[in-house]
């Protein structure tokens, strides 16, 4: 069992297990597989995914108004101001589908995030089980960036080297076209790794004092990486 959850939360979510759906956060610098980890947890355990990334990318390409903002700052790197993202992941929880359970990817992203999200799964009766710390050294996350490429419909992340799809530059899952998205160059990726270790990093003290972050290591093959999850959350259930 991971030291970093304690027995009292043990206590208060086995105590709903029977309702056996989970709240999960997928914590971890930009490149850390994320995206690639939530796409099998949501089919392993039937959960909504929750990328603020993706919400956002999809705002930019409908071109709304709030697709307009999250653009300027996405191309450069910086994170989308915390107002916006808040007011987006807000509503988001609110709906239907996050009742059996969601995976919130790439969100909270700095502390004033954490403690809004905090605020509102009191007002929306959620609990949060478990914070999953996808731990990759930053000497790796450039080689994944540069390399990853991303369905067009669907999302889904893929890598020129270490995670090929079936068909090249087409998405296994969708058949959608595969890109590189804009934010994946070396200026871009320099300022999110940055501003990973300056606002985001400091969220690990954050939930482990709060007794539920689960360390994994990143490292590994993607199955093994998956393993490693599913294995920790069972015996942490
Ligand atoms: P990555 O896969 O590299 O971690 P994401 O797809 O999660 O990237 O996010 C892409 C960009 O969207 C981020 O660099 C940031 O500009 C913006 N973004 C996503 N989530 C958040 C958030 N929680 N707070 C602020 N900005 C965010
Ligand atoms: P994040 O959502 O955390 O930004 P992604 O899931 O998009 O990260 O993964 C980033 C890149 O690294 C993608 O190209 C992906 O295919 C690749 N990748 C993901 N997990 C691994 C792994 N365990 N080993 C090697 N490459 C990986
Ligand atoms: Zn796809």
């Amino acid at each position: 069992m991971s030291q970093s959850v304690t027995i009292e939360h043990l206590i208060s979510t086995s105590k709903r297990r029977d309702t056996s759906y989970m709240n999960i956060i997928l914590f971890g610098a930009p490149g850390a597989g994320k995206g690639t980890q939530a796409v099998e947890l949501v089919k392993n355990y039937h959960l909504t995914h929750i990328s603020t990334g993706e919400m956002f990318r999809n705002a930019i390409a409908n071109q709304t108004a709030m697709g307009k903002v999250a653009n300027s700052y996405i191309t450069k790197g910086e994170l989308v101001p915390d107002e916006v993202t808040v007011g987006l992941v807000k509503e988001r929880l609110a709906q239907e589908d996050c009742k059996n359970g969601f995976i919130l990817d790439g969100f909270p992203r700095t502390l004033h995030q954490a403690r809004c999200l905090d605020k509102l799964c009191l007002e929306l009766n959620i609990q949060l089980d478990f914070v999953i710390d996808i731990e990759v050294p930053m000497n790796a996350l450039m080689e994944r960036l540069s390399g990853r490429r991303v369905c067009k419909v669907c999302g889904a992340s893929y890598h020129i080297l270490f995670n090929q799809p079936k068909v090249a530059g087409e998405c296994d899952i969708c058949h959608g076209p595969l890109y590189t998205r804009k934010d994946d160059n070396k200026e871009s990726v320099a300022v999110r790794l940055n501003t990973y270790q300056e606002q985001t990093k400091p969220l690990i003290e954050y939930y482990k004092n709060k007794g539920i972050l689960l360390e994994i290591n990143g490292q590994q093959e993607i199955n093994d990486v998956f393993q490693d999850i599913v294995n920790k959350i069972g015996v942490n259930l």
